[in-house]
């Protein structure tokens, strides 16, 4: 088949949920990816954020093909290795020496309120405005975004949203049923909203004096993508639990809960589960990925490329008055526009680059993180051409 038919033929058999772009992807080798039609691309999207180690990187390749001669699952019933050394490595890197494996954020997300309500005995879960934590019927809930969660109703009960980057806000919303306060660190399908400097660490105060549990969604932040392997370092907090997915595995679905040991007590045998969670194969595509990115000095890479490309952005925010904003940290950075996005990013792709838009008007950009300055150079200098033709 060819990209054409391909494209003609989904809605034949495939349910019609996503706003896809007509491009039909085959391959992808590091920063690049190419279309059934041998045409190459710069991903500057990495699969939402998920490819932080770049296409098919060959310590990820050679783990999980290793992995697949020898075990590719295993039921939670019984004890494997690679979960333990993964667990190590998780405690290794963050502040946590106890994690839930499961296989996407919302799950990870789902199972982190699960285990918020049943440790604290409490039930309210309150989270952000423009907050995104998943498309289960509880995550959708915690989203604060109607337009995800206006047509599945009814709707657990429990869910609060307050704006975000308004720490008495937080405080003001908090009752004596409160289980926890769950938010994204930087929202990402929200904005890439970055909040103010203090916000989080005003939030983890109020938590601690009511008692309340604080929850850090990371499923897009971390591993990396924010020039720190968790964006809790960038801001000095150190949430109860942390929710991971995403750039966890290279590519493969995982997501996990990290949770303080107290925290993690919550949960004794039979009270969370999940059939895939910890399966061998993600577990070593997990190990090899994490490995890669310390390996290689990824965070740093980051953090300087990220700064570099933040950069060039407001070089051309001081040329284009329809440039809003340019915010982010690390890798993870969005260009406000005062129009709809998906112009841009259809004109990007139509010369060779891979990006994003989301909230309508932003135009976000996450990269693998072993992108290079040559590459974004080449990105720029396309934008700025897209920019000078429609101004
Ligand atoms: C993508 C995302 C999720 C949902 O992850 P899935 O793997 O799609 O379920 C949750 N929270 C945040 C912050 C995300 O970016």
């Amino acid at each position: 088949m060819n990209s054409q038919e391909i494209i003609e033929n989904y809605p034949k058999y495939i349910m019609n949920t996503y706003g896809r772009q007509s491009l039909v992807l085959s391959h992808g080798k590091g920063t690049k990816v190419w279309d059934l039609e041998g045409n190459e691309y710069l991903d500057l999207f990495a699969g939402i954020a998920v490819n932080n180690i770049g296409h098919c990187h060959p310590k990820l390749v050679e783990a999980i093909s290793k992995q697949s001669e020898k075990m590719i699952h295993c039921s939670n019933v019984y004890y494997t290795e690679e979960q333990l050394i993964l667990a190590e490595l998780l405690s290794k890197i963050s502040p946590y020496n106890k994690v839930f494996y499961q296989n996407s954020g919302a799950e990870a997300n789902e199972g982190a309120i699960k285990l918020a309500r049943k440790y604290t005995k409490k039930s309210e879960i309150i989270s952000a405005k423009e907050s995104f934590h998943g498309r289960t019927i509880a995550t959708v809930t915690a989203t604060g975004q109607p337009k995800y969660s206006k047509d599945y109703k009814p709707l657990p009960k429990g869910f609060i949203h307050v704006k975000y980057g308004d720490s008495k806000a937080i405080e003001e919303a908090i009752t004596d049923n409160t289980a926890a306060v769950l938010l994204e660190p930087i929202q990402g399908e929200g904005g890439v909203n970055v909040p103010p400097e203090n916000y989080l660490k005003e939030v983890e105060a109020i938590c601690k004096e009511k008692n309340v549990l604080l929850i850090l969604d990371e499923v897009q932040t971390g591993f990396g993508r924010c020039g720190t392997m968790f964006a809790s370092e960038i801001f000095e907090v150190t949430p109860d639990i942390t929710t991971i997915a995403k750039g966890i595995a290279g590519g493969f679905p995982m997501g996990a809960i990290l949770a303080k040991d107290d925290v993690a007590s919550g949960f004794v045998p039979g009270d969370h589960g999940s059939t895939f969670g910890g399966n061998p194969l993600a577990c070593v595509a997990a190990i090899a990925s994490i490995n890669a990115i310390i390996d290689e000095n990824l965070i740093e890479n980051s953090k300087t490329l990220g700064e570099y490309f933040k950069q060039k952005l407001l070089e051309l925010k001081n040329q284009y008055e329809f440039i809003k904003d340019v915010r982010g940290c690390g890798l993870m950075i969005g260009m406000e526009l005062s129009f709809n996005g998906a112009d841009i990013v259809n004109k990007a792709r139509e010369r060779g680059f891979l990006i994003n838009s989301t909230a309508d008007t932003v135009l976000r950009f996450v990269p693998p993180l072993i992108i290079t300055k040559k590459e974004i150079d080449t990105f720029i200098s396309c934008l700025n051409q897209i920019f000078k033709e429609i101004n």
